[in-house]
């Protein structure tokens, strides 16, 4: 069974990522055989000093079992002064490129800082997605352009949806309990296209962005 949904945080979730914090990587957290993880400081979390949780970052991200580096990113509405967001996304950004696996961006009302680090740590091969993209086709534009995938959840915005390209389109649960395939039958309706293609897509952008 391939991996569908790029983003959840519900160990029980099923052919999914699974977001994760480095110590529950490392000291193994339970989740489905269909499964894999991504170990990462989500930014509502951090604290004044991450340095502890940054090494284990680093030794979780080198773990077989964890296959992307996040939930990471940018929140202007909620978690510590944007400083201390944008060095903690720094140290995730150098860990995707040490360790090649991609990232996993969490992205509230800061997509123009979100750009610019973006631009400022370049040239890096990092694959990044923002997930749960409800932003409007310009903030889409924009993340694209930069290079980013979308990951659109249960709530989106359907003219964002439509204007990203197939390739670039990922799908995901996070905290939400529901099934993968409700939030591809809602993106293929909104789309008007097949679900059984949608899924075919999606599976294999998500297998890209892993590789
Ligand atoms: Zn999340």
């Amino acid at each position: 069974m391939e991996l569908l949904d790029c983003h959840s945080h519900r160990p029980e979730a099923l052919r999914a990522v699974i977001a994760v914090s480095p110590r529950q990587a490392i000291e193994g957290v339970t989740i489905d055989g269909t499964s894999r993880l991504a170990a990462g400081l989500h930014p509502w979390w951090l604290g004044d000093n991450n340095a502890r949780e940054e090494a284990l970052l680093e030794r979780a991200a080198a773990l077989p079992t964890v296959v992307a580096i996040g939930e990471t990113g940018l929140d202007t509405l909620r978690g510590p002064a944007m400083e201390a967001q944008l060095a903690a996304l720094r140290r995730h950004i150098a860990v995707a490129e040490a360790t090649g696996k991609p990232l996993i961006v969490h992205c509230v009302r800061a997509s123009g800082p979100l750009i610019k680090l973006w631009h400022e740590t370049a040239p890096h091969r990092v694959r990044a997605l923002v997930h749960g993209f409800r932003g409007n086709v310009n903030v889409a534009r924009a993340l694209l352009e930069a290079g980013f995938y979308l990951s659109f959840g249960h709530r989106f915005n359907a003219d964002a949806l439509r204007f990203t390209p197939p390739e670039r389109m990922l799908a995901e649960t996070d905290d939400a309990p529901l099934p993968i395939t409700d939030v591809i039958n809602t993106m293929a309706a909104t789309l008007g296209i097949d679900t059984t293609a949608l899924t075919e897509r999606l599976q294999a952008n998500l297998s890209t962005f892993l590789s």
